[in-house]
């Protein structure tokens, strides 16, 4: 299209955009704008869009999107299914966060689609270095730690001679408050080694059946230390599958360990594991003080906490590192729950 026939596609629209949108604001806000009509046209383009997109009004305001050249940013960002919710692109270099709106036709004024882009490069950039940050400080906070619970073990096993019982029970305490910590630090750095997609999974055929036993005898003497009924059924002859055993160790831990943080001494905990034809279903239930409906959507975030979590220590990150190992074995992570009456998730592992 030449610049004669630009000028005219654009006079022969029987609106004038600067009364649909206040023009001087919309050209200078930080946020990239754009608007197609409903026919496809581009009808307004800011500065900031022209900016982000490396494009001028004066290329394409007025043409239809799908003549664009396939190759420009504009095309890609126009294209792209993003109505209604952000969607991350990358652009030149830059990332953008672009979200497209249906606006109805009103009073003579057309109906289309409105663009909005924002560039978050910086944002993720500071975003990535703060989280290097805390994995290279969780990283040397490790290694202390491991040697203090190396000295802890070699106490209890007796390398530095008798030991007063009231004083290996005061080291058990130690002991298990060293291990939470170590937990916390594994929950931190591996949602950084998520975030930069060095999380590995690494699948064997396993018999889940004997892992979850194994698992479950251990936890059955903490329970009892916690005062917490902790009752476990595991199915006869389940299937082997292919899971990465440590991952999938953790993804129990993490349920288990929630449960009986989150119920009251007195309370029940139970986990039964299952098969159908097509799945493996772990199930952990437990009578704790359960999650409302407006937290139940997004506990899976990452450093997500209940209201009802206040008093209980945690990082927020054990559900979406849970989810995230159960989504690399294709399967998925289900949750019932009633606040101050109980919660129960299962987690859906397919057999093939
Ligand atoms: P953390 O336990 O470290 O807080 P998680 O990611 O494991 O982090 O869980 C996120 C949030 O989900 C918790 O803070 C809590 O609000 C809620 N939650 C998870 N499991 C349970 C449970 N069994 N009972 C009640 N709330 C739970």
């Amino acid at each position: 299209m030449t610049h004669a026939n630009l000028k005219a596609a654009r006079t022969e629209y029987k609106f004038d955009v600067s009364e649909m949108i206040p023009g001087a604001i919309v050209e200078h806000i930080s946020t990239g704008v754009i608007f197609v009509d409903e026919s496809g046209v581009i009808v307004f383009v800011n500065s900031r869009a022209e900016q982000s997109l490396n494009v001028t009004k004066e290329e394409v305001i007025g043409k239809r999107v799908d003549m664009l050249p396939l190759r420009i940013p504009l095309y890609k960002v126009l294209s792209e299914n993003s109505r209604d919710y952000n969607t991350e692109m990358s652009v030149n270099g830059s990332v953008l966060l672009v979200k497209t709106s249906q606006v109805a036709g009103r009073g003579g004024l057309p109906g289309g689609e409105l663009v909005e882009i924002r560039d978050i490069t910086e944002e993720k950039r500071e975003r990535r270095q703060r989280e290097e940050f805390v994995a290279m400080m969780t990283h040397d906070l490790k290694s202390p730690l491991t040697v203090m619970m190396g000295y802890i073990q070699a106490i209890r096993g007796g390398m530095f001679g008798k030991v007063e019982q009231s004083v290996l029970s005061s080291i058990g305490e130690i002991d298990r408050s060293s291990k939470r910590l170590l937990g916390m630090i594994e929950d931190v750095l591996d949602a950084y080694r998520l975030e930069v997609g060095l999380l590995s999974i690494i699948r064997e055929v396993s018999d889940i059946g004997d892992l979850v036993d194994c698992f479950c005898r251990e936890i059955s003497r903490e329970a009892e230390s916690e005062g917490i009924v902790f009752t476990y059924s595991i199915a006869e002859n389940i299937p082997a599958i292919r899971v990465d055993r440590k991952q999938i160790v953790r993804v129990f831990s993490n349920l288990l360990g929630n449960a009986f943080k989150f119920t009251p001494r007195g309370g029940n905990v139970s986990l039964t594991l299952d098969y159908n034809e097509k799945n493996v279903v772990l199930a952990v239930t437990d009578t704790g003080v359960g999650i409302s409906d407006t937290d139940i959507g997004r506990i899976f975030n990452k450093y997500y906490r209940a209201n009802s979590a206040a008093g209980y220590k945690g990082t927020g990150l054990g559900l979406a590192i849970t989810k995230a190992i159960v989504d690399a074995h294709n399967g998925y992570v289900h949750v019932e729950s009633r606040e101050g009456e109980g919660s129960r998730f299962s987690v859906v592992l397919p057999l093939f």
